[in-house]
């Protein structure tokens, strides 16, 4: 084997100090046992109690970069060898996937994670052990309607939204959204490229209005009239139901809430999970991390404080509003992640074919 060459090796250290100095001065601590860097796409301000906890019981400081999904990937990449992550915490299935194609997980072996996480929340094991990422928590993606327009029956699939009927009504987010993107991927699969393609023409046809804002918006585009008939990740929902305030209140007043295609192939869940850095310094901490993260109490710290379902079987659910949603349970769709995640670049080439922006 080559040795390494020591002036590459000196400059790899130096642009690492480097990059490190640049990230931000806790990110700097590198050297101390005691530290985890986090990369993180969970844009949930909950979450500081779990990392708080996490500190507490292990005294492992957290030091947190937060971006979007595809900004972490490509900080990852442009990082290489000399990035400062040990966790990477990722809020969609194929967003993890493509993460591990580009090999930028250290596949881990962990009795607990293994245990905890059930097989299809997690990615097939590497040779001699060991998953990329794992899934921590789900999150459906579910029709909103107005009840004072539309009958529940009229909404109850997936294929419905691109009917006729709801010319001018449907309100989504950018379709290139990790979130649709991953619906869409789906779509493929449980229908096939051709069909899919004509469902998402359908649904331009049935745009009320051009696509933008995040989910709430979608969901107060009802309450307000402006549309008829929405998509939306559940946890943004469970955030109005739960929410207090007088103008939330009057956002759920007239929304109907469907769990789309109960009676076939079951409704989109998406999956937001994490793994070990590639390169990470602290890959034991990380380890610990992700242990902590699969715990009952950070479970239902999911459920509760960002209304997402546990990953781990058998967690009873107290939350209420996840409750009042679906009455308990609903059939979720199987659909290999894998699969989820390659159909990501036909699901844009027929996106930009039917003009869905
Ligand atoms: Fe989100």
């Amino acid at each position: 084997m080559r040795q390494p060459n020591p002036m590459i090796a000196r400059l790899c250290a130096l642009v690492w100090t480097v990059t490190s100095a640049l990230l931000s001065p806790a990110v700097h601590a590198q050297t101390q046992d005691k530290v985890l860097n986090l990369y993180s796409a969970r844009h949930y301000p909950t979450d500081e109690a779990l990392y708080s906890q996490f500190t507490q019981a292990t005294g492992i400081r957290i030091n947190r970069v937060d971006a979007d999904d595809a900004g972490i990937l490509s900080r990852l990449k442009a990082e290489g060898a000399a990035s400062p992550a040990d966790v990477i915490l990722l809020v969609d299935a194929a967003r993890l996937w493509r993460a591990e194609v580009d090999g930028l997980f250290l596949p881990v072996k962990s009795k607990v994670l293994e245990t905890s996480v059930p097989a299809t929340l997690r990615a097939k094991p590497v040779e001699g052990g060991g998953s990329a990422w794992f899934g921590l928590s789900n999150r459906a993606r579910v029709i909103v309607f107005d009840q004072r327009r539309h009958k529940r029956e009229s909404l109850d699939t997936y294929e419905k939204l691109a009917s006729p009927e709801f010319k001018g009504q449907l309100c989504i987010r950018s379709g290139s959204h990790p979130y649709n993107l991953s619906l869409f991927g789906a779509m493929t699969e449980h229908m096939g490229p051709a069909q899919t393609e004509r469902w998402l023409k359908g649904l331009v046809d049935n745009l009320a209005r051009p696509p933008r804002g995040g989910d709430t918006d979608q969901i107060k585009g009802v309450a307000s009239g402006e549309c008829g008939v929405a998509l939306t990740n559940t946890y943004y929902l469970a955030r109005i139901m739960r929410s207090t305030k007088p103008e939330d209140q009057a956002v759920m007043a007239n929304l109907g809430v469907v769990f789309p295609n109960q009676a076939s192939w079951g409704t989109h869940v998406n999956v937001a999970g994490g793994g070990v850095a590639r390169h990470a310094k602290h890959a034991d901490n990380a380890v610990k991390f992700l242990e902590y993260l699969v715990s009952p109490a950070a479970q239902q710290h999911f459920a509760n404080g960002n209304n997402e379902w546990p990953v781990v079987p058998g967690m009873k659910l107290e939350n209420p509003a996840l409750q009042a949603m679906t009455g308990g349970s609903f059939k979720s769709e199987l659909v290999p992640i894998s699969a989820v995640g390659m159909n990501q670049f036909k699901v844009q080439q027929m996106l930009d074919r039917v003009g869905f922006k």
